[in-house]
């Protein structure tokens, strides 16, 4: 396959995704995106990084009313971690106990997640950041909706660019899709390699999912020697 057949399935691809979110009747942009979008451009431009510029998203967040989850959360999951971490982690959204305590991965799927990072990557878990593609618990944890994704995406690319990583790990279908803009299916994702606005990002798959699919284990340690390799840290064993 040419460079050139490469690109046109790329931005196939990429229509496909932004058609599956508008496919059921959402408007593009959502209604108030645009202004959203603009007030935290504005929060970010005076320190747009770190702490700061976390502080700034979370200002700008409010109290949200942008997607119908408002009405049933308990808690808005901002995400927590390092600031300025080198390794970010994207998951779906929060669930019961995310929603209870307003952290995320604090469930039985987040001691997992936390595992795979102190046991697999031997690093600690504050320096990390983890946050997921929304910030609501959706009701009995049904996946989240288009226009939910839509509603928070501006604040989750705010953040990516905040921290600035150098290595996103999107975790599951939405991590992976949302991160990678396309609609194909986490299976065949998970391990290849891609970006988000210059970012190396490794797809794999979602802790949840390995709860309920011990075989899936192996295949996410080879995903995080990658990404060990690529922060220029030793894989243990
Ligand atoms: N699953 C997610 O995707 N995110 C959380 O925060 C918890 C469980």
């Amino acid at each position: 396959m040419s460079e050139r057949d490469d690109v046109v399935l790329d931005l196939l691809e990429r229509a496909r995704f932004y058609g599956s979110l508008t496919s059921l009747g959402v408007s593009w942009p959502p209604a108030g995106a645009l202004e959203d979008a603009g007030a935290t451009a504005d929060a970010l431009s005076a320190d747009a990084s770190g702490e700061a510029g976390l502080k700034a998203i979370r200002d700008d967040m409010g109290d949200c009313r942008r997607c119908k989850l408002a009405a049933g959360r308990k808690r808005i999951v901002f995400g927590q971690g390092n600031p300025r971490a080198e390794l970010m982690f994207v998951g779906e959204a929060p669930g019961a106990d995310e929603d209870e305590q307003g952290l995320a991965f604090v469930g039985r799927a987040g001691q997992l997640l936390t595992d795979i990072i102190e046991k697999g990557l031997r690093m600690k878990r504050a320096d990390v950041f983890i946050a997921n593609v929304i910030k609501c618990r959706p009701p009995q944890n049904r996946n989240p909706e288009p226009e939910e994704i839509l509603a928070c995406q501006p604040f989750l690319e705010a953040q990516i660019r905040a921290i600035r990583p150098r290595v996103l790990v999107g975790l599951g279908k939405f991590g992976a899709q949302w991160l990678l803009k396309t609609a194909e299916p986490i299976t065949r994702l998970r391990g290849r390699l891609g970006e988000w606005e210059g970012i190396t990002v490794m797809p794999t798959y979602h802790p949840a999912y390995l709860l309920r699919n011990s075989a899936g284990k192996k295949d996410v340690w080879e995903d995080m020697k990658v990404v060990l390799r690529l922060l220029g840290r030793p894989a243990a064993g």
